[in-house]
């Protein structure tokens, strides 16, 4: 197979969750971008009519489904319409996240538990759900967004939930990749450093000087860069790597 061949994703299905936007919406981009067909598994559908149709300009199929990830319940619904409209899944993105910054005596128990459902329990329910289907059909590739934020602690902002989510999905990474390497299932992990979306406002004065002046680059990455990185992880070209953890960080964790 000649070395770019490796990184093409034609006839595949990936699945992004919370794909409308940030991260997410590149993510999809880029998987699309690479051949393969890619559904949007979203809260809120009607909300992605356009990127739905940006998508398939791209000459792939692309579909919205309804879930919440923090419901057990909504994700297996999601997985039962995607394999009957599909047929199969090879790759799933577990992106959908959400960050609370607040001094650790400060944080209130729903905020507390918003951060841990989403997080920890939303890349649980997803990665269970559909990597039962996966070890059934002997194949797939998950990949879980960590962070940078499971390796350091992030100044200004206390954000001790949060961290303490993101080590968990790392783990939980090693662990689903340990157990189903042998049914041709693998799972890895990326870990950003700060992207600008919606969750990190890089240019806020009030981050500024820490997010960039402390970055080895003096900047952060622009969402669409995290793009070939995960052709990489969800394609051939990754072929021997799992349980592995990607630091995709512009240096950060360097200092
Ligand atoms: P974002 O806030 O722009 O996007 C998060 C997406 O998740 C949104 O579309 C939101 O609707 C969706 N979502 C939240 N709760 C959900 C739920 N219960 N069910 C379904 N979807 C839900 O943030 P982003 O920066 O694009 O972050 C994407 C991922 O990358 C997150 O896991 C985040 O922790 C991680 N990350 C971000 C950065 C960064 O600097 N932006 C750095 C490292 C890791």
């Amino acid at each position: 197979m000649a070395v770019l061949d490796a990184f093409s994703l034609q006839g595949k299905v990936s699945v992004v969750t919370g794909a409308a936007r940030g991260i997410g919406h590149a993510l999809a981009t880029a998987l699309a971008e690479a051949g393969s067909d890619v559904v949007l598994l979203v809260r809120n559908p009607a909300a992605v009519v356009d990127q739905l149709a940006d998508l398939q300009k791209l000459g792939v199929r692309a579909f919205a489904v309804g879930a919440d990830v923090t419901d057990a319940a909504q994700v297996e619904q999601a997985v039962g319409q995607i394999y009957a409209e599909l047929g199969t899944v090879d790759v799933l993105i577990n992106n959908a996240g959400i960050c609370v910054h607040r001094p650790a005596l400060e944080v209130s128990a729903e905020e507390w538990n918003a951060v841990m459902d989403v997080n920890v329990n939303g890349v649980w329910h997803c990665a269970q759900a559909f990597g039962r289907r996966m070890v059934e059909q002997g194949s797939g590739n998950i990949i879980n967004i960590g962070s940078i934020s499971a390796l350091i602690v992030n100044r200004p902002q206390w954000q001790p939930g949060y961290n303490a989510s993101k080590a968990a999905v790392h783990q939980l990474t090693k662990s689903l990749a340990a157990e189903w390497a042998p049914h041709g299932v693998r799972v890895n992990a990326l870990a950003p450093g700060y992207v600008k979306t919606e969750m990190a406002p890089a240019d806020d004065p009030k981050f500024k000087p820490y997010w960039i002046g402390d970055a080895p680059m003096q900047r952060a990455a622009e969402p669409a860069e995290l793009g070939p990185t995960i052709v990489y992880l969800a394609s051939d070209a990754s072929s021997f790597m799992t349980g592995s953890i990607l630091v995709f960080d512009g240096g950060y964790t360097a200092f």
